[in-house]
């Protein structure tokens, strides 16, 4: 009665004594198997010469407890096998174990797994995305609200300097005017690429809005950042943008504050003040670096040094 249940099961039974022969096998076991009854379990489930380290019915039988384990066959199945100590049959303490195919469901796990896999990663991706600038490749204005701060404290912390340097093109609109708006996006687009090759690697470029363009100097003071506002704006001036056909020459305007020359509490002051530094140089013509506001801050006077920067 007990076996012909058995034998409606839709998974493999098998009873093995505990000197590993194969006592019985239910319908699906043989269907699937084949019949190994009065085998050795090792040799006809594992094809091995030796019992199976950590061999679940020998462990159920001695721990009188339930085993579990998951094995992979050689034709790429997984199956699930469980093992239980029954007492004696065939006058041998014997155990009883069960084995489940659960290859669709790994299949499945393994398929779940990869999905999430690839969506962690178009997520990481997207969360990139949000902060580049589509049309130049740079880092965009929610990358600087996200990075100022951090960059701010990591300076205070560590003790060294950053300075940020922020640039406007002069009379952009008149190139627009003249050759249209799509000439004026190829010339931004050139212009993103001078920045990123002239820039050092650590210097992080953004677009901070139209024509207007942020420059990120860790581990640079005040006179070096002007030094290299200077040389970027001169190699600007020299560059011929355009096409083939049209080519024009822009020019920027910068300003630039550095930490800890300028006094900050918070990160996004050091823009504010780039931008009101940046309209002091546009007001006095453009074309030209502004470190300071007051040309009397003698903390600045330094700056008189390096010939063309305005302080
Ligand atoms: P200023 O010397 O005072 O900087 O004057 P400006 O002509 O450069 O003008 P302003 O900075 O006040 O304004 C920016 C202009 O840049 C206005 C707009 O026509 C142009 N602009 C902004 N974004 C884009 C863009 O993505 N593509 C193009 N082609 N033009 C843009
Ligand atoms: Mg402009
Ligand atoms: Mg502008």
């Amino acid at each position: 009665m007990l076996f012909r249940s058995l034998n409606c099961l839709p998974n493999g039974v098998s009873i093995i004594n505990e000197d590993y022969r194969v006592q019985f096998e239910n319908a699906w076991q043989q269907d699937r198997f084949g019949n190994n009854i009065g085998q050795l379990c090792y040799k006809v489930y594992r094809n091995r010469e030796l019992p199976c380290q950590n061999c679940l019915i020998k462990e159920s039988i001695e721990h009188n407890d339930t085993e579990w384990s998951e094995i992979k066959k050689s034709d790429g199945r997984y199956y699930q096998l469980v093992a239980m100590r029954m007492g004696k049959f065939n006058g041998k303490v014997s155990g009883l174990k069960v084995i489940v195919d659960i290859t669709e469901r790994k299949i499945t796990d393994e398929k779940i797994k990869k999905l999430s896999r690839e969506l962690r990663k178009s997520n990481k991706r997207l969360a990139h995305l949000a902060l580049i600038d589509s049309h130049t490749g740079l880092y965009n204005h929610r990358y600087l609200k996200k990075i100022i701060g951090v960059e701010l404290s990591r300076a205070k912390r560590h003790a060294y300097p950053f300075s940020v340097m922020m640039l406007d093109i002069d009379y952009f609109k008149s190139i627009n005017d003249a050759y249209g708006h799509q000439f004026g996006d190829l010339v931004l687009r050139q212009l993103a690429r001078q920045f990123k090759q002239s820039m050092r690697q650590h210097d992080v470029v953004i677009r901070f809005g139209g024509e207007e363009f942020i420059i990120i100097l860790p581990r640079t003071d005040k006179l070096n950042g002007t030094i290299i506002a200077q040389k970027l704006l001169g190699a600007v001036k020299s560059f011929r943008f355009g096409t083939t056909q049209n080519t024009v020459k822009i020019k920027l305007s910068a300003g630039i504050v550095s930490y800890p020359e300028n006094k900050v509490v918070k990160g996004i002051d050091l823009v504010n003040l780039a931008d009101q530094l940046l309209n002091k140089a546009k007001e006095n013509g453009g074309g030209r670096v502004y470190a300071s506001i007051d040309a009397n801050d003698e903390k600045e006077v330094f700056l008189e040094e390096i010939g063309r920067a305005h302080v």
